[in-house]
């Protein structure tokens, strides 16, 4: 019975939940798709070939049993199939929505070679823990036993939030620490709704809160606590405080008013989105409304401003990259996305200056050809002669990326160790610094990466400490004994 409802990728055509119209979609800050309706999750699960080897999952960060829990998918059973996928992530309904499945799991799905469409993991993926969410079936956060040891985290961004869960569970006292005034990091402040709605990530921290993690808001470490006040305090301590030092873009004109930094206008835009009073976006300086804009950059970053720009009513928007569609880092995913709304794609083209003065008017720009592969093994750009050419421009958006800010200053601790990109050097075995007792995890240590890297980071990191904390109180209790 259970083999009728497999294997049926031949006969059934694989299918995403339909996107809603670009022109409703381009008006709000909703998902664009909604999720699968039954039966469709299931049937969308029963293509798998529940291969002996599953390439998806060797390819899924956290390696989640896909082909297990899409089994139990077709067979119906959604309890069993959300219990699996739980087991090995602390957000799979944010990673459905989320993740470049395109290139993780759904890329390297043995379907996909075929020819017949990879199976739709990310999607069914979502539908499960939705649906877990709306029967009841996820359940309280339940801590363990309590060990009388405390940890410290800094930073509520996935890496850090999944580490706090892992660590409860374990039995220890967890304390996050956030500059922000809610947690969740970039998949509050940084990531649209139109990726991902937020009451996703609230329901996920109020679980957390209601199973005793303590968070404490707008406590910058740096400014309102030195890492050694923290590590003075707790018994181990965990960065993970994530990537944002703007790369910067050096021409002319750059600093004038209009020319505004990517993560600002994020944030600005999610703010409203809660319906914060945001006075430089109510001012008009982070609202693209009524403006020609121009977005310079060609990853996740870039992807998510010109499709924010086009739901705040923009005249115009343009994505200015300097390689081409081939080339850039962000999702192909989201390019068709962002063509769909109305955004138009300056391929092969990089900014020489601003015009305007005071105030930007325009985005002076010089075509590209790409010559041979640089070091990164990608193609690197070069400018073509006499090719230059200007964009009207009443808002421009730099999307050139993030580097780590300078912690060692930051946190007055200088013999934190860094690499010469400035993220945190640990010991790859143990993921410790180089102070004894401090952890750190996702991007402050890989660089800006995936959510689903962080949250495996999260999960790798949590049995690092316990093992530490472990011996930390052992030792504790062998000194009271000898004294
Ligand atoms: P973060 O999420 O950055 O969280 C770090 C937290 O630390 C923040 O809340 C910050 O306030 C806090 N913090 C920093 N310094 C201090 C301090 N001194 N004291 C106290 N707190 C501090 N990835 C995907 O997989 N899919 C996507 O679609 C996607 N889209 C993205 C879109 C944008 C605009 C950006 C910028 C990134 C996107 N990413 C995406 C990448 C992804 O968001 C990150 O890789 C991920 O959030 C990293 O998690 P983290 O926990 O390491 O850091
Ligand atoms: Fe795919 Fe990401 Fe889910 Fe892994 S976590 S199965 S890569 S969507
Ligand atoms: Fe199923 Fe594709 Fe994974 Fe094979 S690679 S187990 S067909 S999802």
């Amino acid at each position: 019975m259970a083999s009728e409802k497999l294997l049926q990728f031949v006969d059934r055509a694989q299918a995403y939940p339909p996107k809603r119209d670009a022109g409703h979609r381009a008006s709000d800050f909703r998902e664009i798709a909604e999720r699968y309706a039954p039966p469709s999750a299931e049937e969308q699960a029963g293509r798998c070939s529940q291969c002996g080897v599953p390439y998806c999952s060797v390819h899924c960060p956290l390696q989640n049993h896909i082909p297990d829990w899409l089994r139990l998918t077709a067979e119906g059973r959604l309890r069993e199939a959300y219990a699996l996928s739980n087991s090995t992530s602390t957000m799979p309904e944010i990673c459905g929505r989320i993740c470049p499945q395109d290139r993780l799991c759904e890329g390297n799905c043995v379907i996909e070679f075929t020819g017949h469409g990879a199976v739709t993991i990310g999607s069914v993926e979502k539908f499960i823990t939705d649906t877990a969410w709306e029967q009841g079936w996820v359940e309280p956060l339940v801590p363990g036993r309590p060990r009388g040891q405390s940890v410290g985290i800094i930073g509520a961004g996935p890496a850090g939030l999944s580490a706090a869960e892992y660590l409860r569970v374990m039995g220890y006292d967890v304390h996050v620490y956030d500059r922000y005034d809610r947690a969740g990091g970039l998949l509050t402040y940084g990531i649209p709704g139109f990726k991902l709605e937020k009451h996703v990530v609230t329901r996920r921290v109020e679980r957390l809160v209601a199973g005793g993690i303590v968070f404490h808001a707008n406590f910058e470490v740096g400014r309102d606590a030195s890492l050694e006040a923290l590590r003075q305090q707790h018994d181990a301590v965990l960065i993970a405080t994530g990537v944002y030092k703007p790369r910067e873009i050096k021409a002319p004109g750059v600093g004038a008013g209009g020319v505004v930094e990517a993560l600002d206008y994020l944030t600005a835009s999610n703010r409203k989105g809660f319906g914060d009073a945001v006075p430089a976006f109510d001012d008009g300086s982070l609202n693209a409304a009524g403006k020609h804009v121009v977005v310079i950059g060609g990853g996740d970053t870039a992807m998510d401003c010109v499709r924010t720009a086009v739901r705040q009513g923009a005249k115009s928007v343009k994505c200015l990259y300097r390689r081409d569609r081939a080339n850039m880092p962000g999702s192909q995913r989201e390019v068709a996305n962002a063509e769909e709304e109305g955004v138009e794609f300056v391929w092969l083209s990089a900014p020489e200056g601003f015009t305007g003065g005071g105030q930007v008017n325009g985005v002076r720009a010089a075509r590209m050809r790409l010559g041979a592969p640089d070091a990164s093994g990608r193609r690197a750009p070069e400018p073509e002669p006499d090719s230059q050419f200007t964009l009207d421009a009443d808002l421009v958006i730099k999307a050139l990326g993030y580097d780590a800010e300078d912690l060692p200053s930051l946190f007055g601790s200088g013999e934190l160790g860094v690499t010469r990109w400035g993220t945190v050097r640990v010991d790859q075995r143990t993921m410790m610094t180089s102070l004894d007792g401090v952890f750190a995890a996702g991007d402050i240590v890989r660089g800006a990466s995936l959510v689903v890297w962080a949250i495996r980071d999260g999960r790798d990191v949590s049995d690092k400490m316990h093992a530490f904390l472990k011996v930390k109180a052992r030792t504790a209790e062998a000194e009271q004994v000898a004294a």
